[in-house]
């Protein structure tokens, strides 16, 4: 046994037996693991309570093949209390999280996700919310999958090796993970899905514009479109025959009444 101390994330929490607690974490120095905390939910523990969305410290008593490893010495380092409280926030969030639980494998370090994991959540935290619903649900799904290293290519064309027109938008094909210029896509159609010019500006812009312009606005029902495409293609490259369920609850916002009057004539603003 190998004791610890990590930084993590708490991806999900359910309670355990009388007083315990079990915490799927995203660490830092492990990446996916799970483990219990003992005696935290008793009242008189004086043990912070943990919730999903949580930065924690703690210790990690780790037993090489166990899938369930001992947790101690929890402190909170960040609670994100705008995510927290903010049902847009975290629909997007909760989505991020159930797909690296749904994909990812315990006990397999990887640092980059961690630290892209901390900035996603510190511009879930910061940024105002139109920002963060509903573009950074398929920035996340475009990103992690860029990660983990068979992100969508969506700088050139695959057949005619132009970078995409800023007003154009192009077809991805899922399987490749490549893109089609419109006039490729036009002369032989290979029946890949359209993305938008805005979601692609929204994709390779890293920095993020402050104010996006009026060309950058994605409709309700095309939000909604992207969010299941990127979806799909997480699912495919990670051969995972399991739905995210929380992209549905992302859906039911997006056709929300109040959704759809904002998003008349289209006022969904990427990033
Ligand atoms: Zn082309």
């Amino acid at each position: 046994m190998t004791i610890e101390k990590t930084k993590a994330f708490v991806l999900k929490a359910n309670p355990y037996r009388e007083s315990s607690c079990l915490l799927y974490l995203y660490s830092e120095r492990h990446g996916l693991v799970h483990g219990i905390a003992k005696g935290v939910r008793r009242k008189k523990s004086g043990l912070p309570c943990l919730e999903r969305g949580f930065l924690a410290e703690l210790l990690l008593y780790a037993r090489p093949h166990r899938d369930l490893h001992t947790l101690a010495g929890i402190s909170i380092l960040d609670f994100f209390p705008n995510v927290r409280t903010d049902l847009h926030k975290n629909a997007v969030r909760d989505m991020a999280f159930e797909v690296i639980i749904k994909t990812m494998s315990t006990d397999a370090p990887h640092p980059d996700v961690f630290s892209y994991l901390a900035g996603f959540l510190f511009r879930l935290e910061t940024l105002p919310p139109q920002r963060c619903f509903p573009a950074m649900a398929w920035q996340f799904l475009y990103d992690f999958s860029s990660l983990m290293g068979f992100g969508p290519n969506i700088d050139t064309c695959v057949l005619c090796g132009r970078p995409f027109a800023e007003t154009s938008g192009a077809h991805l094909l899922l399987e490749s993970g490549t893109c089609e210029c419109v006039e490729c896509s036009r002369r032989a159609p290979a029946h890949g899905t359209f993305l938008p010019a805005a979601v692609l500006a929204s994709l390779s812009d890293a920095a993020g514009a402050d104010h996006a312009p009026e060309s950058r606005r994605i409709s309700a029902a095309d939000a909604r479109r992207i969010i299941h495409l990127f979806a799909r293609f997480c699912q495919y490259h990670f051969q995972t025959s399991s739905d995210f369920k929380s992209i549905d609850f992302l859906d039911s916002l997006l056709r929300a009444p109040a959704a759809a009057r904002a998003a008349e004539p289209a006022c969904w603003t990427p990033r």
